[in-house]
C-alpha cells in the first residue's frame, strides 16, 4: 500500500463543515490501507486577517513576531483537522514546525527549508496515526518561528514527501486540477490532465497560485509524483510530470498572469558601463526583487532603462531610483502600479517560429498595447496596463486553442 502526503490549502479546510469532509476523506483513504501524513494551510483567509491585525498596530510590523503570529493559522487548522479524525475513530497528532522540528533559514517571511526530522511521523505511521502537519512555517536557526512566503504550505508538502520518501504528493483545492488558465478569469480554460514540470515551473513563476513555485521546484529536484485534485469533488486532477518523449509538446499548455506588478522608467541615464548597476545594486541591497528589466538608447549618449518590482515594493523602490539617479542631470523618473503581467508558456514553443509574433497579433487587434516584453525558451511574458489584462488573457487563450471539451 502506498504513503500519500495530502496538502489541503485554505478554502478546503475554511469551515467546520469543510473540516469534517476533509476528516472523512483523509480516514477513507487509510481505510483503504494507504498511509496518509496531511498538510494543512490556514482555514479560508485567516491568513490576511491575522496580517490586518498586525498592521492594525502599525504598517511594518517585526518580521519575528508577524510569523509568530502567522503561524498560528495553521496551527489551529492542524488540531482541529486531528480532531475531526479523532472523531470518527481514525487515531491522529498535529505538528507545528517547533515540535518536529522543521528546520528553515532565519529569513523571516521567506525562510527556506532546510531539513525535516521525520522520525515521529514515521513512528506514527508506522503505527496507524495520522500525522497532521502545519504548513507554512518553520523553525530558524535561533530558534524563532519562520514563514516561507505566501502560498508556502504546497511546498511544506512536497518537502514532506521527500522526507518520508512517499509514493506521491497530492495538493488538494478549491479547483479540479491546473487548467490552462485561471479557470475563474476564463470560464471556458480545460483541466490538463498532465504538465511537465518544466512548463509548471514557468506558470508557477509568472504567478499561477494553483502552485507554489517552490513545491514545483522540489519536487522536479527530487522526482515527487505531484497531482493536483478538488478536495470538494472526485476526479482525476492534473498530473505534474516529466514530459513524455513520445507525445509531442503544445506549443502553448497555459497562460499566466499576476496583478502585483509596477513599473519603473528612468530615461535620459548616461550611456556608460555601470549605469544598470549602479540603479539596480542598492534595490537588491534592500532585499527588492527585480524582474523584468528592457534597457536601450534612444539617443546618442543617452540610456532609458525600464524596469518591474513587486507592487508591495514600488514606492520604496521609486524613491530609491529617485535618490540614485539626483546626481545626473536631466534624468526622468516615472512610475506605474497599475499594471499587470501575463504570459504564455509551452515547451513546444522552442521548435515552433512565429509564437511571439502570433501573440503581438492578437493584442494589437484586442488594442491592448504591450509595455514589457521578455522571454524564455518556453515562455513569453509581456506587461500590460491593469484594465487590459483580462481581455489579453481570455483573447490569448482563444487564439492559441486553449479551450475545449478535454
Ligand atoms: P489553496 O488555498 O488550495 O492553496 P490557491 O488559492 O492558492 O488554493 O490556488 C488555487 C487557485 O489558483 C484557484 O482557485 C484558481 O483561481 C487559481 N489558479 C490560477 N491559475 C490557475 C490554473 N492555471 N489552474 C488552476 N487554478 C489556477
Ligand atoms: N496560509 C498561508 C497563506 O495564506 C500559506 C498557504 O496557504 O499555503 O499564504
Ligand atoms: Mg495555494
Amino acid at each position: 500500500m502506498a504513503l500519500i502526503v495530502q496538502k489541503y490549502g485554505g478554502t478546503s479546510v475554511g469551515s467546520i463543515a469543510r473540516i469534517r469532509a476533509v476528516a472523512s476523506q483523509v480516514a477513507a483513504l487509510r481505510a483503504q490501507g494507504h498511509g496518509v501524513a496531511v498538510v494543512v494551510s490556514a482555514m479560508g483567509d485567516s491568513t490576511d486577517r491575522l496580517l490586518d491585525l498586525a498592521r492594525g498596530l502599525t504598517p511594518d510590523p517585526p518580521a519575528r513576531e508577524l510569523d509568530a503570529l502567522l503561524a498560528t493559522g495553521e496551527m489551529v487548522s492542524t488540531a482541529l483537522l486531528a480532531t475531526a479524525l479523532a472523531t470518527i475513530g481514525c487515531p491522529a497528532r498535529s505538528y507545528n514546525a517547533l515540535q518536529l522540528p522543521l528546520e528553515t533559514t532565519g529569513l523571516h517571511g521567506r525562510a527556506r527549508i532546510t531539513g525535516i526530522e521525520a522520525g515521529t511521523l514515521e513512528a506514527d505511521l508506522a503505527s496507524g496515526i495520522v500525522p497532521v502537519v502545519a504548513g507554512f512555517q518553520g523553525r530558524a536557526p535561533d530558534g524563532s518561528i519562520t514563514t516561507i512566503g505566501r502560498g508556502g504550505s504546497d511546498t511544506t508538502a512536497v518537502a514532506l514527501a521527500v522526507a518520508l520518501s512517499a509514493d506521491e504528493c497530492q495538493i488538494l483545492t478549491d479547483v479540479d486540477g491546473v487548467f490552462t488558465t485561471d479557470p475563474r478569469v476564463v470560464p471556458d480554460a480545460r483541466r490538463l490532465d498532465r504538465i511537465s514540470f518544466e512548463e509548471m515551473l514557468e506558470l508557477a513563476g509568472q504567478g499561477s497560485r494553483v502552485l507554489h513555485l517552490r513545491c514545483v521546484e522540489f519536487a522536479a529536484r527530487y522526482g515527487v509524483k505531484l497531482r493536483v485534485l478538488s478536495s470538494f469533488r472526485p476526479g482525476p486532477g492534473t498530473l505534474i510530470c516529466e514530459e513524455d518523449p513520445a507525445v509531442e509538446a503544445p506549443v502553448v499548455s497555459g497562460i499566466a498572469f499576476n496583478r502585483d506588478e509596477a513599473q519603473i522608467t528612468a530615461s535620459g541615464l548616461p550611456d556608460k558601463p555601470g549605469t544598470a548597476h549602479g540603479i539596480l545594486q542598492p534595490l537588491a541591497n534592500a532585499g527588492i526583487e527585480v524582474d523584468m528589466i528592457v534597457a536601450g538608447a534612444p539617443r546618442e549618449g543617452s540610456v532609458d532603462m525600464s524596469f518591474t518590482v513587486h507592487r508591495d515594493d514600488f514606492a520604496r523602490a521609486l524613491a530609491m531610483v529617485r535618490a540614485t539617479v539626483a546626481r545626473f542631470a536631466g534624468v526622468e523618473v516615472r512610475g506605474d502600479d497599475r499594471v499587470a503581467k501575463l504570459a504564455i508558456v509551452g515547451s513546444g514553443m522552442r521548435s515552433q517560429p512565429g509564437v511571439a509574433a502570433r501573440l503581438f497579433e492578437t493584442l494589437g487587434r484586442e488594442g491592448v498595447n504591450v509595455r514589457l516584453v521578455s522571454t524564455s525558451e518556453i515562455k513569453v511574458a509581456v506587461l500590460v496596463d491593469e484594465p487590459a489584462l483580462e481581455p489579453a488573457v481570455r483573447a490569448l487563450h482563444s487564439a492559441f486553442g486553449l479551450a475545449g471539451t478535454g
